[in-house]
């Protein structure tokens, strides 16, 4: 089988070849943003909504993207048919580009851009059936006066700092705090608890990334007749929520069934978080940037 194809500095390449200089600042430096998107038979789920994020992220760092959106949306649907790929996760990458060792942006004569487009591995069923154990870190999220969760960065150590404490307490996930102790958001997820039939989510100044998938389910619970609010919250309320649960691209909707040794309810994946599950898997097949247009039948 031939190997996959990535876009890279305005040309497809196969993985083998897809090299990028060691003097690029988005790898010494974490200079740059990414998005991660995700494919769903052919359709590019919230395509708009992860473009407009990159470029948003881009304008906070002043990157200047060498494309426009809709050069980049024909870009990713290029990636995806070259691919011959349907259902596929996606991950866009712009770097500052190479420059020399100095920490200035003004050296990087041109960004980087990178898509790559590969057949998704899904999480495994019993993980939704089993729901995950979080546990709360000691490193808080980095504060939005600083360095704003907005920006998508190639910087992403504040996260992997929280993986690494989550796997050192052999949890599956890091609950985030801000520095004032309110509940943010997981390493790559938003969160979501559930009480007396409420669904409550952070607001994101409180310091979390506002996730696509969180707002999907945000209108997906408008739609569904929950009542859903952005309200803040510590650690107590997540202990002794009915239900808890997360929100990302890769993970969609997975339920937390454990929080610091608290068991969340029965210890199950609860029912507003499977009802909002179903209902997201459903909305994602149908809606989103077809890439096979030609799929349907031609008139001629
Ligand atoms: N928070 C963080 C820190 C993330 O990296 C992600 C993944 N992009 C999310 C939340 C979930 O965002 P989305 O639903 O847009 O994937």
């Amino acid at each position: 089988m031939s190997s996959q194809w990535i876009y890279l500095d305005s040309k497809f390449v196969r993985k083998e070849q897809a090299m990028v200089s060691v003097f690029d600042h988005g790898f010494l430096y974490g200079d740059g943003v990414f998005e991660g998107i995700r494919a769903y038979s052919g359709n590019i789920f919230k395509l708009t909504e992860h473009l407009n994020r990159l470029y948003e992220s881009a304008q906070s760092i002043m990157l200047a993207i060498p494309y426009t959106k809709e050069e980049m949306e024909q870009i990713i649907v290029e990636t995806i048919r070259k691919n011959e790929l349907e259902t596929a996760y996606i991950r866009v990458v712009v770097s500052r580009g190479p420059g020399n060792l100095g920490l200035d942006p003004a050296s990087c004569s041109r960004p980087n851009v990178i898509v790559i487009a590969e057949e998704l591995a899904l999480f495994p069923k019993e993980l939704y059936q089993r729901g995950l154990r979080m546990g709360s870190v000691a490193s808080r999220r980095n504060r939005p006066d600083v360095l704003s969760p907005q920006v998508k960065s190639l910087n992403y150590l504040n996260n992997i700092l929280v993986k690494l404490e989550a796997n050192q307490a052999g949890v599956d996930e890091a609950l985030m705090l801000n520095d004032q102790g309110y509940v943010t958001e997981g390493s790559a997820d938003n969160i979501f608890i559930v009480k007396n039939g409420k669904i409550l989510t952070p607001p994101v100044y409180l310091g979390a990334l506002e996730g696509i998938t969180r707002n999907a389910i945000i209108d997906l619970a408008h739609q569904h007749g929950y009542s859903i609010s952005e309200a803040p919250f510590t650690r107590h309320d997540v202990y002794t929520a009915d239900e808890v649960f997360l929100t990302g691209t890769a993970v969609e909707v997975i339920a937390v069934v454990d929080v610091d040794g608290r068991t969340i309810a029965d210890g199950t994946p609860g029912s507003v978080t499977n009802h909002l599950l179903a209902e997201y898997r459903n909305v994602v097949q149908t809606d989103g940037v077809q890439c096979y247009p030609s799929h349907k039948v031609s008139a001629v």
